[in-house]
């Protein structure tokens, strides 16, 4: 039988040329480098990136060779990727912007953005996407939470003009609200949660939102994204409206308690689907 090899994805090597807190939970850096002059998904509002750690002690430069150090490295330096949406992309400029949720010391991208300073390096592969917003679509509902929230906001600025709809963002406190752009017709809340467990709070936003009676597909477009939990609460919800599955975007960003390679193995297992 013919064996198949999977080409390892490009990876771009990039230079951290400002950062910026936007918030208490919220960092913003934008990396520079030759490479973004032809990055790639114009297309998507959700284009993200995987950011890849790899350990100074492994004693390897990028690109890495990253099947062979999967096979070669220790458990504990093993590489790893952590997923981040394309805030925005400037090719000619050659910028491009990541927002970082920071959420302690654990895990390896929070942390790494939260220290991070002018000339650090970044390696990343992507971008990869799936969602923009439909500009004939008569009503939008775009929900989430902070790690979200740079999705939501890329796509209320690529709506037009005369879009209508609701945008629905999960904040732990008043101090994480942002300025975002958004058409005169949809209507931008910031809904503070300081309870982490209530994770049905922003299915029950979207209960209440004020829906358009037709939900056929073509007059609404859903783009929900956020802790596991709370996107399987909305999904939940999705589902008793009738919404038809081909106008939802819907996914889990991350889960809490887990980190990202938990987070993506669990997708294999009854935990971690979202509903169909
Ligand atoms: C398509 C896609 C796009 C994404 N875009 C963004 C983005 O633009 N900005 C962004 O911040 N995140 C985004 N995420 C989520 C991000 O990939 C995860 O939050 C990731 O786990 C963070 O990695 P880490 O190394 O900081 O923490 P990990 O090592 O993965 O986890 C360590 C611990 O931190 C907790 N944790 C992880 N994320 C959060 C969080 N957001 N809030 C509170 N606790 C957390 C985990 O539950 C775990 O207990 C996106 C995810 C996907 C799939």
């Amino acid at each position: 039988m013919p064996t198949t090899t999977r080409r390892p994805r490009p990876q771009h090597v990039l230079t951290v040329e400002s950062t910026e807190r936007l918030g208490p939970r919220l960092v913003r850096v934008v990396l520079t480098g030759e490479a973004l002059a032809d990055f790639g998904a114009e297309e998507f509002t959700d284009a993200y990136v995987k950011l890849l750690f790899v350990s100074p002690e492994l004693g390897v430069e990028p690109p890495y060779d990253l099947a062979a150090l999967r096979e070669s490295a220790p458990a504990e330096l093993q590489p790893l990727t952590r997923t981040y949406t394309v805030r925005a992309i400037d090719r000619e400029a050659r910028r491009l912007t990541l927002d970082f949720v920071t959420h302690g010391d654990t895990g390896w991208a929070g942390p790494w953005a939260q220290s991070a300073r002018p000339g650090d390096r970044a390696v990343l592969m992507g971008p990869g996407g799936g969602y923009a917003p439909d500009p004939d679509v008569d009503w939008h509902l775009l929900a989430g939470d902070l790690s979200a929230v740079p999705a939501i906001a890329a796509a209320l600025e690529a709506l037009p003009s005369e879009a209508k709809g609701v945008a629905l963002l999960e904040v732990e406190a008043e101090s994480d609200v942002l300025e975002v752009t958004a058409p005169d017709g949809v209507q931008v809340s910031w809904l503070v949660n300081p309870d982490t467990d209530d994770v049905d709070f922003l299915a029950r936003a979207i209960d209440a939102a004020p829906w358009p009676t037709d939900v056929s597909e073509g007059a609404v477009q859903v783009f929900a994204h956020g802790e596991r939990e709370s996107i399987k609460a909305v999904r939940r919800s999705l589902k008793e409206r009738e919404i038809p599955r081909a106008a939802i975007s819907i996914s889990g960003y991350w889960a809490r308690g887990r980190t990202e390679e938990a987070f993506q193995a669990e997708k294999r297992t009854p935990v971690g689907r979202i509903g169909d």
